[in-house]
């Protein structure tokens, strides 16, 4: 059960938090765990923090960059405590697991950095955030009780086994390739302003990501793009 969950922490500084997930994850019965260039890793604060849920950290993949770690994932939630300036699509822990569960495909869940959180470009490549409701004043929990909330509400819910699974989207690398191509095809047809781009691909990644567009979508929109380059070739 939940071999698709991925939980991914970025950054993270102290090993023993690091550790900590681990057991909260196992807790849960989550076993993939991504870590993104940890601060210091392996580390004996992590394995004693872990409590016997060893086999959660030995199993660990470290990558080195955010995009690397996300390859495979299907859809993208990342954890953030505060709101941001650009509202972006959030889930309470509840609904991100109700959603998570209607998925077989791979799945990230991604933390931040105990000092800062994740950046606004790492947030862009989420597809919907998730915020635990905390006190406005004091809303950002230590980063392994946030997994433990998160990872607590996939198994409660996942116990009420959900019958119909939505088809996969792609992936956040088809994503991506789809993107440049969006992004050169607009400069092309003289829409976007290389040199005054402001938020327009920023709105439209959040745009898409809403659709969580599936392979043969993904070619549909493709071809349109080429046929554009095409016309203005002419
Ligand atoms: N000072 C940072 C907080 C980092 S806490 C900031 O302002 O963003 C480390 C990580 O734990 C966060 O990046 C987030 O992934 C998770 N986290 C902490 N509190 C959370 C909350 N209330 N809801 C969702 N995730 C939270």
């Amino acid at each position: 059960m939940f071999d698709n969950i991925n939980i991914i922490l970025v950054g993270t500084t102290h090993p023993g938090n690091i550790g900590a997930a681990a057991r909260a994850m196992k807790n849960m019965g989550l076993s993939q765990l991504r870590l993104v260039q940890p601060k210091t890793f392996p580390h004996a604060k992590a394995i004693a923090r872990a409590s016997g849920a060893n086999a959660v950290l030995e199993n660990a993949q470290v990558f080195d960059t955010f995009e690397e770690s996300l390859k495979d994932c299907q859809v993208i939630f990342g954890a953030s405590a505060r709101l941001r300036s650009l509202s972006w699509p959030t889930f309470t822990p509840k609904e991100c697991a109700k959603h998570v569960l209607d998925h077989s495909g791979q799945i990230a869940i991604v933390f931040g950095r105990e000092h800062s959180g994740l950046t606004n470009e790492e947030l862009e490549q989420c597809h919907y955030l998730v915020h635990i409701p905390t006190n406005p004043q004091f809303s950002s929990l230590n980063i392994a009780a946030a997994v433990q909330v998160i990872t607590y509400e996939l198994r409660v819910n996942g116990m009420a086994e959900l019958s119909h699974k939505l088809p996969s989207p792609v992936s956040s690398e088809v994503m991506n390739n789809f993107y440049q191509h969006l992004e050169q095809t607009l400069v092309d047809i003289k829409y976007l302003d290389p040199d005054n781009p402001r938020l327009l691909m920023r709105r439209l990644h959040r745009l898409f990501n809403r659709t969580e567009l599936m392979d043969s979508e993904i070619n549909i929109l493709r071809g349109i793009l080429t046929a554009a380059q095409r016309g203005i070739e002419k």
